[in-house]
């Protein structure tokens, strides 16, 4: 059966005996998966072996796309990267937005399954049925924006869409990127690292077919109205003028602008890290992913100064905290240089700037010395020596080689107490959040499956209209509990509230935008277009999306599981738990973390003592297929 939609199809491209395979989108993935997200943890935990390589042949990356990539639904052209992750060694997803998607989907294929290991380097070329393994001996070594324009210039259509890794990749770095046409990043976890681990410098797609959806009339007048409601809405508004540096005035306000290595919230310098700031200063146009008629992305220019000429898109406020607030520097250009290297290098900039935040801290505190730092004192403020230690981490050398492997795993080597200052959960360094001043966030932090994840699930006070919903399944009585970011009660109801919503938009998939800070759309609305399109009645009840979402949440669950996962990982970093915040709105507030996640495995379903799904669970959820090799005692 064809689903509308959907392209009805899966690409399989086997590295190690150089093969394509299509075969068809099993229809039945769409009632209990949706798309995106879900086929790919459906897909991965079926095929891939527990306790694998990462970095091995075994080891598969997806990316994937859901019903309404490449429509006309706004905000409808990102895509998802998924594999085990080589900096967790647990779920690894990277979401990325621009118009990779919409061709994949274009070009006949809603998911690309990349397999085996190349023994040369190559790159994969997508063109409708057109399917080939390139060489790309000269391509390797290259940045990614020399790499996609040489591939470019290559295919001669300029809306050939290129995803690229750079030397990082190709290096094995456990937190290299995917860029997408020299802009996007599939940032998180190290996507970049499994294709580099495959030989794979790059994936080149263009396609011409159509996609049809099953009510096309009822679908453009839904499509038209939900665009009228992203322009009219203010707060679309204000994230399309200031782009995503609107938060770093909204977090320095209540404390959670995370500094110097997460020690505090506020930071003297935020002013020159904020929209108001930069945007007169350095942008000098905006730009939009696929389909998007709130346009959040901001091209920015350096006139003078070190970094004169510095010259692109981005960063985002995650991006930009972590070369600013986290590293004690108030400056946009070293924040846009420290983007245009990542981005070339193929380097996550998060896990970069929060690597390097940690080397510092432990080298104040004298877990690292100068030989370990190549002669260098590592101090906070000093861009100059941040972006140096980037490259060395790209190019693994001295102690950029130590701290290519993650804070984590970079503390274990050196030891001296300095897993103190490794801020993160699961292996995953923290985004630009703080469970103290915001108790939801912590406990998302701690649960989410890729680890210290800002996209699981963000309940922030600004969230009223998640809050209300809240209000509505647990009383309103208990809402001046689940507005106050400084307790922990309700805030699970909160967190698995919004975790299945946003399952629901990363399996569609839509940015993260639409439904966020505060909501443009809602569930409902996902439920009333899901059907027009896919031709599929149940995706129109808000009741069979939330169990959609029970079973995605559970599944990646079990995924993790089976790689020794389980209550015992749901940490946070002792910064959150036993430091109080120091300063600022937050002051003196901490995590405690046990009774939330009591209260998140019961609404789960989740057995307390091990935090693993029950039999029940399993049952109610249809997942009982999964029990062979899960270990739940
Ligand atoms: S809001 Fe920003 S990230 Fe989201 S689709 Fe639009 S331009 Fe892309």
């Amino acid at each position: 059966m064809q689903v509308g939609g959907y392209a009805g199809k899966i690409l399989r491209v086997n590295l190690t005996d150089s093969s394509f395979h299509v075969e068809p989108l099993p229809s039945e993935w769409v009632r209990e998966y949706v798309g995106g997200d879900g086929f790919a943890a459906r897909m991965l935990f079926s095929e891939l072996k527990p306790r694998i390589d990462p970095l091995g042949e075994d080891n598969k990356l997806i990316i994937a796309t859901g019903p309404v990539t490449g429509t006309l639904w706004p905000m409808s052209g990102r895509t998802v990267f998924v594999s085990k992750a080589p900096l967790t060694g647990i779920w690894g997803e990277s979401h990325v937005g621009g118009f990779l998607g919409p061709e994949l989907k274009y070009a006949g294929y809603d998911l690309l399954v990349v397999e085996g290991r190349s023994d040369e380097p190559v790159y994969i070329s997508i063109e409708d049925s057109d399917l080939e393994l390139m060489k790309a001996a000269e391509l390797w070594g290259l940045k990614t924006n020399e790499a996609t324009a040489a591939i470019k210039g290559r295919h001669s259509d300029p809306d050939t869409q290129v995803a690229a890794i750079g030397p990082a990749g190709e290096r094995l770095v456990r937190f290299a990127s995917v860029i997408v046409n020299n802009a996007r990043a599939a940032g998180r976890t190290g996507m970049g690292a499994v294709l580099g681990s495959k030989k794979v410098k790059a994936i080149a797609v263009r396609g011409h077919k159509a996609l049809e959806v099953s009510d096309h009339d009822e679908f453009v007048r839904l499509a038209k109205a939900a665009h009228k409601r992203v322009r009219e809405n203010g707060q679309a508004r204000e994230m399309h003028k200031w782009g995503t540096w609107i938060l770093t005035s909204v977090k320095q306000t209540i404390g959670e602008l995370p500094t110097y290595n997460h020690r505090t919230g506020v930071f003297d310098g935020w002013e020159k890290l904020s929209g108001e700031y930069i945007r007169p200063r350095y942008t000098i146009s905006d730009r939009a992913c696929f389909g998007c008629s709130l346009g959040c992305k901001k091209v920015n220019y350096v006139r003078e100064g070190p970094y004169a000429g510095t010259f692109g898109e981005g960063p985002e406020y995650e991006g930009l905290m972590s070369f600013g607030s986290l590293l004690g520097i108030a400056d946009f250009p070293t924040a846009l240089k420290a983007n245009q290297l990542c981005n070339g290098l193929g380097l996550d900039m998060i896990s970069t700037g929060a690597t390097i935040a940690f080397a510092i801290e432990a080298f104040e505190n004298g877990a690292i010395d100068e030989s370990i730092a190549d002669g260098m004192k590592l101090e906070w403020g000093n861009s100059e020596q941040a972006l140096r230690l980037l490259e060395m981490i790209a190019k693994k050398e001295g102690i950029g080689k130590l701290l290519a492997e993650g804070s984590r795993a970079a503390a274990k080597s050196i030891g001296h107490g300095s897993d103190k200052y490794a801020i993160h959960v699961k292996g995953l360094e923290m985004s630009g959040q703080d469970g103290r001043t915001h108790r939801s966030i912590g406990l998302s932090h701690a649960t989410a499956a890729r680890g210290a994840d800002h996209l699981r699930s963000l309940v922030t006070v600004d969230q009223l209209g998640y809050q209300e919903v809240a209000a509505k399944r647990w009383g309103r009585d208990k809402l001046p509990e689940i507005v106050d970011p400084y307790t922990e009660k309700y805030k699970a109801a909160a967190v698995v509230e919004t975790e299945n919503v946003y399952c629901i938009r990363d399996s569609m998939i839509v940015c993260w935008y639409s439904v966020s800070w505060p909501p443009i759309f809602w569930l409902d609305d996902f439920a009333q277009v899901l059907p027009v399109v896919t031709g599929v009645d149940s995706l129109g009840s808000t009741d069979e999306l939330h169990k959609i979402a029970e079973r995605q949440v559970t599944l990646k669950r079990l995924f993790n599981a089976r790689e020794g996962i389980d209550r015992k990982d749901d940490r946070l970093p002792t910064r959150f738990t036993e430091e109080p915040m120091p300063e600022g709105p937050g002051r003196g507030q901490r995590v405690n973390l046990e009774p939330m996640l009591n209260d998140y495995y019961k609404l789960r379903g989740w057995n307390l003592k091990n935090g693993l799904p029950t039999d029940e669970t399993l049952q109610r959820l249809s997942l009982e297929w999964t029990r062979t090799g899960v270990r739940r005692e």
